[in-house]
């Protein structure tokens, strides 16, 4: 036989083609320096409203130094899986530390939000079972969802009543498991969880909330959404994440010591995959001190929210209806917001235009995160080329 010359990839060259000609090709910046409110982007000095760095942890002193303080006591990597190799006083400390933190029965971790969604909705549930998924849930939570086997039940974003609908109208099952992001983060609104609580106790269905959003954003401290909700206990599984506002890497399942020790014992990311490594728990150990001890960031990250919201309105900006940190800045068009994130990079401003798939066509946006990082002149100094911008544009008058 003569081998063929056809190229296997050709398929991928053309649907990369296609999305350069779509203009949804994604293009990287590549950062010269550490993740804060200002980073050197191509040379310059940008102001940052890309990150989820809401405490600004991601560059703090305190992480930094008890990471290479753990780095010299504990190495580097774990080695392996925990179950083979063995865990780390560090893991297990951390773990303790976080459900102390958040008022939950116990904590295990993995290695970002996106495993601990994969680690423990197939872990609940299976292909006799359904799950009830908020159409906005995040892709994590999709993944987890398919992987599950799980018959998937998407009820409209937000909509208890039609959760309840689609409850009433689902029959065949074993199991059942209620699921939804607890802030959606490309609108900033807040899952109802007392509600959905409610739904839950009522027809005796597992409920899970991804929280990556609100973890070290919402309830007292920085302590989540079940926190801030009060509703310790109640919640069956809390998923949230350290690479956000704890400004790190790293993921984690709070919940029951049952359905942790379940995980333990059966979640595939934790048997087949590593932990986190040494300087990373370090740094999130130090961040829970941090917040246990003290509100100040948190507090800084909504005054500034609050301010920065504030004066956009006043300039005649629509900001959709964001209870969070998360502002989204409605432009309609993708070409609109494309242009305009554009514009503030020309004039220093970092910020990250969201154009559909991730949101619906014709609701493009620029999407503005909020940092305790930022300084009051920061926030002046967007704010004025956000006026610049929006008039040049024609978006504000
Ligand atoms: C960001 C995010 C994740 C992923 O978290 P990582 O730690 O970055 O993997 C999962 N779920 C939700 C809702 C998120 O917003």
């Amino acid at each position: 036989m003569t081998p063929s010359t056809e190229d296997k990839t050709q398929f991928l060259t053309d649907q990369l083609n296609e999305l350069k000609s779509q203009g949804l090709f994604n293009t990287i910046r590549t950062i010269d320096s550490p993740m804060d409110a200002h980073i050197v982007i191509d040379g310059r000095r940008m102001l940052n409203f890309c990150a989820n760095n809401y405490l600004g942890l991601a560059n703090h002193p305190r992480l930094k130094d008890a990471a290479k303080r753990a780095i010299d006591t504990y190495g580097i990597g774990p080695g392996a899986v925990r179950t083979i190799a063995g865990t780390m006083s560090l893991h297990t400390q951390l773990e303790q530390r976080l459900a102390a933190f958040k008022g939950a029965d116990a904590v295990i971790t993995m290695q970002s939000g996106f495993t601990a969604n994969l680690a423990v909705i197939p872990a609940l549930v299976g292909k006799e079972d359904v799950i009830f998924s908020d159409r906005l849930n995040h892709a994590s939570i999709i993944d987890g969802c398919r992987l599950s086997r799980a018959t998937i039940v998407a009820y409209e974003h937000n909509d208890v009543d039609d959760l309840r609908r689609k409850i009433a109208e689902t029959t065949d099952y074993r199991r059942r498991l209620i699921i939804s992001d607890g802030v959606f983060s490309m609108d900033g609104d807040i899952a109802p969880l007392p509600q959905l609580y409610e739904v839950a106790q009522e027809h005796n269905i597992l409920l899970m909330v991804d929280d990556a959003h609100g973890e070290g954003v919402l309830g007292k401290g920085g302590r989540g959404i079940v926190d801030h909700f009060d509703l310790h206990g109640k919640v069956d599984v809390e998923v949230g994440t350290m690479s956000k506002a704890f400004g790190v890497v790293g993921g984690l399942i709070a919940g029951k010591q049952v359905i942790i020790d379940w995980l333990r014992q059966r979640a595939r990311p934790f048997l087949f995959s590593s932990a986190m490594t040494v300087p990373d728990v370090a740094a999130c150990l130090e961040a829970v001190d941090m917040l246990e001890t003290s509100d100040e960031l948190v507090k800084r990250l909504w005054s500034n929210a609050a301010w920065f919201k504030e004066r956009m309105k006043a300039l005649g900006y629509d900001i959709g209806h964001s209870e969070t940190p998360i502002v989204p800045v409605m432009l309609g068009e993708a070409s609109t917001a494309q242009q305009f994130s554009r514009k503030l990079f020309e004039n220093g401003i970092f910020a990250m235009a969201i154009t559909f798939p991730t949101v619906p066509q014709g609701k493009a946006r620029i999407r503005v995160m909020n940092s305790a990082a930022h300084s009051p002149s920061d926030l002046e100094e967007a704010l004025v080329v956000f006026e610049k911008v929006g008039k040049e544009l024609q978006v504000i008058s």
